[in-house]
Order: structure tokens, then sequence, then C-alpha cells
């Protein structure tokens, strides 16, 4: 094998393709790994959306303002008062640039420890498992694989008549980079983006409303415990405004004035800053050429089978470039899934118990099927819900709002969904996500101890509720 012939090439260095490069060298595969993404001082900043723009920095920020929060509104039931407190923008977003740069510095070492062929810069398919490879710093040239694996990510959708400029009207780039809290801060969309950056701002200070389409606040979960969710957002003062149709917005004067209609009469709302958060589409653009022989689905995803392969021999694609949720811990497995199949081995993936998780204070986090999903598929079943404000660790805590909710087979048990909304929910709804995986029934979780007092309590309760003995409610 020439130095320009590998046994897999994967474009794009996000979670997906990333860990699937780490997992390839690990077995052995002679493996090459593709990224353009650059940080501010010009080096290599592999980690894709997730570790630079997206997962990674929206965290940091939503831990630094949710301390600022709670300080000032959330500990003087516990005794504890706090005068004078204040925060330094500058130094929030330092914190986060820090983490991003040690997350993204740490996976050089590990491709250098794996022996990795990494190339800063663009790769493009041709036919053959042809790829173009031009460095960020040096010619052009072209690499053979084996295997290629699509990864390239996505990028947010734009909507007609709003321009995204990074400075007043913001994508989740810009809105990870404010340099101080905007008096009044608009959103569109009050999806997963909206919901997280919004929730920061106005931890900070902010007036946020946040401007969406639909009608249904959080259609991907069941109405009872979006409601839960959504009335802690109001008291937090999230100003969420549903069946809104944005139909422009203008910058001027340093001002952003935002056009809508509520579904009755046109209105007009001036921000200091706007942020777009309507979505996100595959990154295809200059991926592929139309001879490499990889088609693409009606929604411009990279079409793939259930292993994630494309129409082109040996040629694989996976994360948010193909079906299926857009999330990090997703792209990551079906990255080693993808390796491992390549190895001869039995790559894995069950797109049935992704979980998600959405970083608001209560957290919202779900696995599996919603209500509505079941009837529409004609599917018994039974529920059980407990609420944290009948935890003792909840209270304790001084923070018991929210509850869990679980949905199981009504003839088998079969655990067939799982929602929290409340605090660590992000932690403990693994627990439901290996039941899950194992064909877990509700009666498994009931009769697993749990710790006491912990908030996973909660799921114990629920999961007794499915059949109607919770020992701390009535039933
Ligand atoms: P990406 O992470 O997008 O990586 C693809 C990389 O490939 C990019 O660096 C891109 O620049 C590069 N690339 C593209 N084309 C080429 C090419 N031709 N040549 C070379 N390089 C190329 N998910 C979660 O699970 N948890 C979260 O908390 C979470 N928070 C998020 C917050 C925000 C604000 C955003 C925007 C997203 C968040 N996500 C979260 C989603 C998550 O970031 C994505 O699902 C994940 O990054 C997808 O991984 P990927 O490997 O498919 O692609
Ligand atoms: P989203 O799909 O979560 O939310 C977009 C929202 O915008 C939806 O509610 C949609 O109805 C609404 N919308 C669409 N067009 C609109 C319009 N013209 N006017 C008003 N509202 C409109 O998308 P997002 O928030 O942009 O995030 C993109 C994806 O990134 C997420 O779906 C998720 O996969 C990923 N993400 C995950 C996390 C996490 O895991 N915690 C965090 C952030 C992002």
């Amino acid at each position: 094998m020439s130095d320009k012939e590998f046994d897999v090439i994967f474009i794009g260095g996000g979670p997906g393709g990333y860990a699937g490069a780490i997992r390839a060298a690990q077995l052995g595969l002679k493996t090459m790994l593709i990224d353009d993404r650059k940080g501010d001082d010009g080096k290599p900043a592999p980690g894709g959306t997730c570790l630079n723009v997206g997962c990674i920095p929206s965290k940091a920020l939503l831990d630094s303002s949710k301390h600022f929060h709670h300080i000032q509104h959330d500990y003087t039931a516990h005794g504890i008062t706090a005068d004078g407190v204040s925060i330094d923008i500058d130094k929030m977003l330092e914190r986060k640039r820090k983490v991003v740069k040690q997350l993204t510095g740490g996976l050089v070492q590990l491709f250098k420890a794996n022996k990795i062929e990494f190339v800063n810069g663009r790769g493009k398919l041709f036919s053959d498992r042809q790829v173009e490879v031009t460095p960020n710093d040096s010619e052009k040239y072209t690499a053979t694989a084996k295997h290629v694996v699509l990864a390239a990510g996505s990028v947010p959708f734009s909507i007609p008549n709003v321009e995204v400029d990074n400075e007043y009207i913001l994508d989740n780039v810009g809105a990870l980079e404010i340099p101080e809290v905007p008096q009044r801060f608009g959103v569109i969309g009050a999806g997963v983006i909206g919901l997280e950056m919004g929730s920061v701002w106005s931890r900070l200070g902010a007036e946020v409303v946040l401007f969406e389409a639909l009608d249904d606040f959080l259609p991907a979960i069941d109405r009872d415990m979006a409601k839960v969710a959504q009335r802690e957002f109001r008291k937090q003062k999230l100003d969420i405004r549903m069946g809104c149709k944005v139909s422009g917005a203008e910058v001027s004067d340093g001002k952003v004035k935002l056009s809508y209609n509520d579904g009755q009469d046109d209105h007009e709302e001036v921000f200091d800053r706007l942020l777009v958060a309507v979505g996100r589409k595959a990154a295809t653009d200059n991926l592929a050429s139309d001879d490499s022989g990889v088609d693409r689905t009606d929604r411009g995803q990279i079409k793939v089978d259930a292993h994630c392969r494309t129409s082109a021999e040996n040629v694989w694609a996976i994360g948010d470039l193909v079906r299926g949720p857009m999330l990090a811990h997703k792209a990551s497995e079906e990255g080693i899934a993808v390796a491992e199949s390549i190895a001869g081995q039995a790559g894995h993936i069950n797109l049935e118990t992704v979980p998600w998780v959405i970083y608001t204070d209560p957290e919202i986090a779900w696995v599996g099927k919603t209500e509505a999903q079941l009837e529409d598929e004609d599917i018994e079943y039974r529920s059980g819900a407990f609420p944290f404000a009948a935890t003792g660790r909840g209270l304790a805590m001084g923070n018991a709002v929210g509850q869990v909710k679980i949905l199981a087979d009504a003839e088998t048990d079969e655990l067939l969904g799982c929602q929290i909304v409340g605090a660590y929910a992000s932690e403990f709804i693994g627990e439901v996500v290996v039941a899950m995986e194992f064909n877990g029934s509700a009666e498994d979780l009931a009769r697993i101890v749990h710790a006491h007092p912990t908030l996973s309590e909660a799921v114990h309760e629920a999961a007794l509720s499915v059949d109607k003995r919770a020992i701390h409610k009535a039933n």
C-alpha cells in the first residue's frame, strides 16, 4: 500500500468521524481522517459541530449561566444570600473557549497515539473511492481507500428574509459568542437550540422571546410532559409564542426588527440580537461528485441502509448526514459500528433506544416512543408517572420540579418509552436505556433496588406506577 492508499478514509472529524476513525485504527486498519475545521488560533480543531460550536460550548454556557441564576434566585430558601453578584461575560466566554480547546487539542493527540493520518483540510469523494484531499496549508492530492466513510455533519437551515450575519442575526455559532448580555434576545424556533440558548441569555438577564411556527410545544414528547416543561419555562420568564410565522428581519442602528404573524395579526418586535434556530440539514455541499454513486433522499440526506451503507460500494455515511436523530452520541455509535463492520465484525446500533436530552432547567430527557406514537401504531400500553415533589432527594435538594413517565406494553409489560422532566434527567435516563436495550419490562425496573435518597427513585416509582403500585403516591 502506498502512503496515499488506506483501508479507510473518514471525511469529517465530528463525533461520528473521529470516533469511527479511532475505532478503525484500534482494529488495525490503516486510517485517514480529514476534517476542515480550524480554531481561532488557526490550529486544527477536530470534533465537529459538537465540540466546537454545539454540545460542549453550549453546555459550558448553560452551566455558567445556571450558577449565576441559582446564586441570585434559588439559594435563599437554603439560608444563603449573596449580595453584589455579577458576571464577567468575557471571562465566561473565555472559559468556554478553553474547554473547547482542551477537547479539540486532546483529539489531535489521540489521533497521533492511534497512528491515524489526520489531515486538516477538505475531502471530496469521487468514483472508485478516490478522495481529493485539499489540506488547509498545502497542495491538493488524491488518496484512495478500500472504504470511505462520509461524516460531514450538518449546517443550520435558513429562512427567507432573515439573513444571518452572526453579529446581530445569529445562528448557533454567533449565539455562543455574544459579547454582552442583550437587553432583548429574540429566538426563531422553540426547539432544542432555541430553548438551550434562550435559557442561557435569560438566566444572564436578557428578556427572551421565542417565536415557534408550530402550535404544539415540543412535539417530540407527550403533551402532559411538555406542559410541565412549558410551565417551568414560563416561570423563568421565557416568553414562548406558538403558531408564529416570521416574515422577515432587518438590522438597522444595531437593532433587529422582526416581523411576524401570530395567526391573526401582523406584528413587529425589536431585539438587540436575534437567534435563528429552525433545524439543521445534512452538509452535502461539495462532498461527493455526481459520479461517486452516492444517492440522496428527498430531504437531501445521504441515503443509507440500517448499517449505514450508501448506494456506492464500500462507501458509508453516518451521523447528521443520514436519517435518525441529529445527536452526537448517535453519530459516534454509528462511526464505531461502521468501523467494526469494515473490520469484519458485527457493527451494531439501535436507533430505537437513542436517548435525547435538552439541557434546560428542568432538563428534559426521553427515549423510545410517546403515547401519541403508540396510539398511531395501535400498540396497547400502560403508563406510570411519578413526580419529583414526592421524592426525599428532590425536596432535600430544593429542586423537586417535574416528573418521570414510563410507558410499557399492556400485554407483555416490555418498556416502550420513558420521558423525564427534572433535574439531572440527563444522568439517569441511561438506566431506562439500558433496560430497554435488554428488552426489559416495567416490572424489571420496579424490582431493581434504587439507592435512597436519589432522584432515580422516581424512575423506580414510575415503573411501579405502571402496575398501579407506587409506594409514595396514591395510585
Ligand atoms: P459534525 O459534528 O457536524 O462534524 C462534521 C465535521 O466535518 C465538521 O467539523 C465539518 O466542518 C467537517 N466537514 C464537513 N464537510 C467536510 C469535508 N468535505 N471535508 C472535511 N471536513 C468536512 N448533540 C447532542 O447529542 N448533545 C448536545 O448537547 C448537543 N448540543 C448541540 C448544540 C448545538 C448548538 C448544536 C448546533 C448541535 C448540538 N448537538 C448536540 C448536535 C450535535 O452537535 C451533532 O448531532 C453532531 O455534532 C453530529 O456529529 P457528526 O459527526 O455527524 O457531524
Ligand atoms: P429543532 O428541530 O430542535 O427545533 C427547531 C424548531 O424551529 C422547531 O420547533 C420548528 O417547528 C421551529 N421552526 C422551524 N421553522 C420555523 C420558522 N420558520 N419559524 C418559527 N419556528 C420554526 O432544531 P434546532 O433547535 O435548530 O436544533 C437542531 C438540531 O441540533 C436538533 O434537532 C438536535 O438534533 C441538535 N441539537 C441537540 C441538542 C441536545 O441534544 N441537547 C442541543 C442542540 C441541538
